[in-house]
């Protein structure tokens, strides 16, 4: 404005004067006048259309308030984390409006992330949070799990993780759980088509009282507690005794979640108790011991009780080639007789040794064939000759062999 005012004030005193002057200071001064507007529109123009050069014409600026955090909370596996969510800057929409420059588009969108991550966490507080007497809970939304979470900092590999650090890296070991689910056994992602809820409790307090609640099942003393259909829900604690350490938890997770995927894919139903019990628990071992090496959990707590607990130290592969050596393995047709409390130790390792067989050998696909024919069903014995042309017999002629062939003696 400054050099607009001080040529007015000279083409003033030029007019009064009266002199020939007046033309040359009126040409100067419209000079000027152009010169500033053409000014004034290049700053205009650079602002809104050319390079911001805080945002660089994102419209948005990365929110700094998360750090190291910033890439774990942008991850494909995340839609929405309590933590991020309560940030007190960008309130979980991980970016800031520009103050420099204007975009309505990008500020909607982000107006919108703050609304939804504000909708989903002041509904988990409600689902869960407001059960307990504790403090909050840290959530977490991937695209198929809803994860609550207390467990506390623990070390992961080399990696001293806090709580928060946790939740994502449960969050994506149960997204690698239903990524592995679909791909091993050829599913496609539609015949999995619910969403879970994970519940980890640090406390058996909080357990004993989300568990019963969520699931409407159990006893406050359980160590872990399953819905499995028409809602899918499996809440846990932190049981040192049987969980110890980190790994523990995931093999723990693995298994459990496992159930709720097989009983969830299409057409829905919980196989355990329609003497389906060795796949139901052979196809929970098999998952567990695919990612987290070896298989140590039982769904029945009674089997914790029997002698013997903890078979092999969850190396199951050794143990069933030493029976079958010895000629005390397990046949098909009683396997096959059996809901999942019915089974013993040795029938577990045998459940885990028939889905390997049937998996590795076979193949995924028709193993998913297997289980859709048993979910619509079909008795065992039918759906073995149409999917194997085998029966409860002739199927052990070929697995003792297939043992004998793929299974050491000893551990690798
Ligand atoms: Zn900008
Ligand atoms: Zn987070
Ligand atoms: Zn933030
Ligand atoms: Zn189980």
């Amino acid at each position: 404005m400054w050099p607009v005012a001080g040529r007015c004030g000279r083409i003033a005193a030029s007019a009064r004067r009266g002199t020939g002057t007046a033309r040359l200071a009126r040409m100067r001064f419209v000079v000027g006048l152009f010169c500033v507007l053409w000014l004034a529109l290049v700053v205009r123009a650079q602002d809104s259309s050319a390079t911001c050069r805080i945002c660089q014409t994102h419209g948005s600026v990365v929110c700094g308030k998360h750090g190291r955090e910033l890439a774990r909370e942008q991850s494909p596996t995340v839609v929405h984390c309590s933590v991020a969510v309560e940030c007190k800057v960008c309130a979980g929409a991980l970016a800031n409006d520009c103050k420099q420059c204007a975009n309505p588009t990008v500020e909607q969108s982000l107006a919108q992330r703050q609304k939804l991550g504000k909708e989903w966490l002041a509904k988990r507080r409600q689902t869960i949070d407001a059960l307990t007497a504790r403090e909050p809970f840290h959530h977490l939304a991937t695209p198929h799990f809803d994860l609550a979470f207390t467990l506390k900092p623990a070390t992961v590999g080399k990696d001293k993780l806090d709580t928060h650090a946790r939740l994502h890296l449960f969050g994506e070991r149960l997204e690698t759980l239903r990524a592995t689910f679909l791909q091993v056994l050829e599913v496609p992602d539609a015949d999995l088509p619910d969403r879970c809820t994970v519940v980890m409790n640090e406390e058996p307090k909080d357990h004993g009282i989300l568990g019963p609640r969520l699931t409407g099942l159990g006893t406050a003393n359980s160590v872990g507690l399953k819905l499995m259909g028409p809602e899918y829900v499996f809440s846990m604690w932190n049981d040192k005794r049987s969980l110890p350490d980190d790994e523990a938890v995931h093999r723990n997770l693995v298994h459990n979640v496992t159930h709720l995927l097989l009983s969830q894919m299409k057409p829905a139903m919980f196989l355990g108790n329609r003497s389906h019990g060795w796949i139901d628990e052979g196809v929970a071992h098999w998952f567990e011991d695919k990612l987290v090496g070896k298989c140590t959990n039982f769904c029945f707590e009674e089997v914790l009780m029997m002698p013997g607990a903890g078979f092999k130290g969850g190396q199951w592969r050794p143990a069933v080639r030493k029976l079958v050596d010895e000629g005390k393995a397990v046949t098909f047709a009683a396997l096959s007789s059996r809901n999942t409390d019915q089974l013993t130790f040795v029938e577990h390792a045998f459940a885990f040794a028939y889905v390997d067989f049937l998996v590795t050998a076979k193949g995924g696909a028709k193993f998913r064939d297997l289980l859709r024919l048993v979910k619509s069903k079909t008795e065992t014995r039918d759906a073995l000759a149409k999917v194997y042309g085998n029966n409860p017999i002739t199927i052990d002629g070929e697995f003792l062999p297939w043992v004998k062939a793929n299974y050491a003696l000893l551990p690798k």
